[in-house]
């Protein structure tokens, strides 16, 4: 950690200081409305595309729980009915299989597993809900690069030489998150040397509001259900090849992944862009610091194959939030290392065995050895046959059990 010297008549005094307004950061300070902090959001990018953020090709599958949190915040209010769809039904295959694992939402009680809405929408919704909160200052197209603290403050300077100083900073930068390395916590990378590929696609089938993560030999293939008979596609395969895959011309991308989806939704035609992005999952050592915290990626940064980035991050967000409101309550710290490691252990007991079991599961999937072939498949009838497990999974998406 680079301490900064500075004086107190140069620092401009705030009640908390955010590094990153992406969608963790955002709904993090919008759950802190009420609390009467003055806060300040540092972000690397213009307003405008903070506003009105671009389409990246993410699609995020958001659990029940995710979308309560985005209700309670209001920001679920201000994304479009059309922008959102549903699943109803999972299936996952193995290599060229026919035989599907399968979760349906029947089972559940509820009238869909998950709910589907592009990741921009979710970013403008919640830069929309923090508008209508006072006290919050963002602090466009800067940079942090230097902080520093002692026992009663932390501090950080911007790229434009101003030196901003609060109780507690928390840093919601990404998975390669730059506070936390200037914080001094450690993270666990795992490079899987692959690239994902993330697209829409038109199909003439309908896909019965249903998400298919095909476990092909080489490279997975997930479709996931949006509205119409249009669905997001999501291709894992190593990097080298990506580059291949992302020079195709349209048409032979077309055939290509509806041939490797086996016809299943019929023709498929690319709409938009493809976007491509490297796999690598974060976990940091630790959550928290001296009058500092970590939240969304820049704590976990998930492999997307099990869909959990976004709503394990908008959990802790809210759990570092609810540790931030009982202090204020209580006229005490909201920066004392006892609220912030509560928040640490809480998230890591949520996150650990979710970040953990995907790799495993990933591990698994792309090792294409003999033994692995029979151990994905016995996996999968496994799976099926033995409905508690197949109804714990359920459970976590739906929040049945909470
Ligand atoms: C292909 C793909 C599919 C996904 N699908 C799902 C899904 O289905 N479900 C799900 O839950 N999750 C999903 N995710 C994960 C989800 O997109 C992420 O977890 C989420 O976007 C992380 O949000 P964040 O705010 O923590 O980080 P980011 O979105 O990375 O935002 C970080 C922000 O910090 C800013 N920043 C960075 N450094 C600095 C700095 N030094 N100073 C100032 N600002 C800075 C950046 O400009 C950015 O705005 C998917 C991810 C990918 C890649």
């Amino acid at each position: 950690m680079k301490a900064v010297a500075l004086t107190e008549g140069q620092v401009e005094a705030y009640d908390l200081i955010v590094v990153g307004a992406g969608p963790a950061g955002l709904c993090f300070v919008r759950a802190l409305e009420g609390c009467g902090l003055n806060t300040a959001v540092i972000e690397r990018l213009p307003r405008s595309m903070i506003a009105d953020p671009p389409v990246d090709g993410r699609d995020i599958a958001l659990t029940h729980r995710s979308e309560r949190i985005l209700r309670d915040l209001d920001i679920w209010r201000h994304i479009p009915v059309e922008e959102v769809s549903f699943i109803r039904h999972a299936k996952v295959i193995n290599g060229d299989s026919s035989y599907a694992l399968h979760f349906d939402h029947r089972e559940t009680g509820k009238d869909y597993l998950g709910s589907m809405v592009a990741n921009y929408p979710i970013r403008r919704a919640a830069f929309a809900a923090l508008q209508e909160i006072s006290g919050v200052e963002l602090i466009d197209e800067r940079s942090v690069v230097g902080s520093g603290g002692n026992g009663e403050a932390v501090w950080a300077t911007l790229d434009d030489g101003r030196s901003l100083r609060a109780p507690l900073l928390v840093a919601a930068d990404s998975r390669f998150s730059e506070t936390r390395r200037r914080f001094g916590i450690a993270a666990r990378m795992r490079d899987f040397g692959r690239s994902c590929i993330v697209c829409r696609m038109d199909h003439d089938e309908g896909h019965g509001d249903t998400a298919f993560e095909c476990f092909h030999y080489g490279r997975t293939l997930a479709t996931l259900p949006l509205a119409g008979r249009r669905s997001s596609v999501v291709i894992t395969l190593p990097s080298d090849d990506a580059a291949d895959v992302m020079a195709m011309n349209e048409e032979a991308f077309n055939r290509d992944v509806a041939v490797r989806f086996a016809q299943r939704l019929g023709s498929m035609r690319l709409v938009g862009k493809r976007h491509i992005y490297p796999l690598v999952a974060v976990y940091a050592d630790r959550f928290y610091g001296r009058r500092f915290a970590l939240i969304g990626d820049a704590a976990v940064g998930m492999h997307p194959v099990t869909a959990h980035g976004f709503n394990l991050g908008l959990r802790g967000a809210a759990k570092l939030a609810d540790e931030i409101r009982a202090a204020r309550l209580k006229d005490a710290d909201i920066g004392a290392a006892r609220g912030l490691r509560r928040y640490h252990l809480a998230h890591d007991r949520v996150a650990r065995p979710i970040y953990l079991g995907t790799n495993m599961l990933d591990g698994l999937y792309t090792d294409d050895r003999q033994p692995a072939r029979f151990a994905r498949s016995a996996l999968l009838h496994l799976g099926n046959m033995l409905h508690p497990a197949r109804q714990a999974i359920m459970r976590q998406l739906t929040d049945k059990a909470v």
